[in-house]
């Protein structure tokens, strides 16, 4: 996967070791070539790597204090402009606004349109949801399953052959209804074809929408790309979703698709359940690519269905790299609060890619609560003052080995030190302090 192979291409660099010419050029090398193999189209890899290249010797990444730091600075700033930059709203401006959902068949846009209706319903917007796939068999009873779930209302006509017209009567039902958001399933084919394309043209060009969202699925690869060139090109949509990104999707279409059509990626599907939905954010993304964790977005799913303060309060102590055992507990109550654990363990940084194959209930941690509970305060919020004769101690206290004592504070050294990173690549001074 990708995140390994950069993670490998670029370890030659990171450590604390002379770096050569011949170094950064192989390594460069070697990250064109894992970014073709993640599906990133041939063009879009080698303007970026030569941009890389042009980067770390422009500034002197040979004769850095911390050569693989700036060089991975370098191509995380790179990975996340290729991938827009800052992260892009959606406009919910029109009042009702109305969303248009569209793609290929399989695409997950019947997923995604109740995922959105459940997200924007977590804001307190009424939201209306309509059934415009007269084809597909049984596409209208999947989206009333979907938002009956969710608890959100679904316009249908079963009985109408017509789509432009019950796109039409869904949003005249939804205003006499004091609707603010309506959001437009549509249908889509196995392959591209020149009715749907007429079909999805003339909704737009009839219900004039507020968003048109384009729904894409990752594990599509290149054929995401092209995809998506053709559906711009047509109906000149104004963000795009990308889904499936949880399954073994080589993430290549997220770093090509902006590049290619120029419009931002605005939202990515994580799981077939209603809340894998997460805004997209480029500097994340990134980050996630390089092997760095997803603290942020974790964060933000915790501030979003549970505890914000506590939420608020943890991210806090990240930026200010203070995060200790005591916070580390506090997560993983969370976490075992929101259920869908093993997505969510996915997203810490170091822990993730360990226990990401495993079957993880809440019992997976218990061995960890139970040493963390064996420590003092003192102990929780100054993990550093650890040795030897303090961990045995905590081992006999909460009846789990001394190798697993050691593994639990390894790998939350290890989280703190990207935490730090990312903290590091996020503030203002950031890179400078690195250069020098
Ligand atoms: P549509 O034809 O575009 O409406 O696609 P559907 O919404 O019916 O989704 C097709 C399949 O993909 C369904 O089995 C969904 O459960 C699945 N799916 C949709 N989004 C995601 C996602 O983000 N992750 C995963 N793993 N599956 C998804
Ligand atoms: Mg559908």
């Amino acid at each position: 996967n990708l995140t390994a192979r950069l993670d490998k291409a670029m370890k030659s660099l990171k450590g604390e070791g002379k770096i050569t010419e011949v170094n950064v050029a192989t390594t460069i090398k070697e990250i064109r070539r894992a970014l073709v193999d993640a599906d990133v189209d041939y063009k879009v890899a080698k303007t970026v790597t030569d941009e890389i290249k042009e980067e770390a010797y422009g500034r002197d990444v040979l004769i850095a204090v911390k050569p693989g730091e700036l060089f991975t600075k370098i191509v995380y700033d790179k990975l996340t402009a290729l991938m827009g930059g800052e992260k892009k709203e959606m406009n919910l401006s029109g009042n009702p606004s109305i969303i248009l959902v569209a793609g290929l068949n399989g695409a997950g846009k019947t997923t995604f349109t109740a995922k959105l209706a459940n997200h924007l319903k977590k804001q307190n917007r009424q939201v209306l949801l309509a059934a415009c796939d007269i084809y597909r068999p049984a596409a209208i009873e999947q989206l009333q399953t979907l938002a009956g779930q969710i608890d959100v209302e679904v316009y249908a006509e079963p009985e109408n052959k017509n789509p432009i017209q019950i796109a039409e009567n869904a949003v005249k039902y939804g205003k006499e209804n004091g609707k603010k958001v309506i959001i437009i399933d549509t249908a889509g084919r196995l392959a591209i074809d020149e009715s749907l394309m007429k079909e999805i043209e003339e909704i737009k060009r009839v219900l004039n929408p507020t968003e048109t969202l384009f729904v894409v699925d990752a594990m599509t690869g290149q054929d995401a790309v092209t995809t998506a060139k053709i559906f711009n090109d047509r109906i000149n949509y104004d963000g795009v979703v990308l889904t499936k990104l949880d399954g073994d999707s080589r993430g290549g279409a997220a770093l090509s698709i902006r590049r290619v059509v120029d419009k931002p990626i605005k939202f990515i599907g994580t799981s077939e359940k209603m809340d894998g939905i997460d805004a997209f954010h480029p500097d994340r993304m990134a980050q996630r690519i390089l092997g760095m964790g997803d603290v942020l977005s974790l964060v933000d799913r915790m501030q979003q269905a549970y505890d914000e303060d506590e939420a608020r309060r943890i991210n806090k102590k990240i930026r200010k790299n203070q995060f200790d055992f005591n916070d580390f507990i506090s997560q993983i109550e969370q976490i075992k609060k929101m259920g869908n654990i093993k997505d969510l363990v996915g997203m810490l940084p170091g822990i993730g890619s360990k226990l990401k194959d495993f079957q993880i209930d809440d019992d997976a941690f218990r061995p960890i609560e139970a040493i963390i509970n064996s420590m003092t305060d003192h102990e929780k919020a100054n993990p550093d003052v650890l040795d030897g004769s303090r961990r045995r101690r905590l081992a006999a206290g909460s009846g789990r080995t001394i190798q697993e004592v050691n593994n639990l504070i390894k790998q939350f050294g290890e989280m703190r030190k990207m935490m730090r990173k990312m903290n590091q690549f996020q503030g203002a001074g950031g890179s400078k302090k690195l250069a020098k």
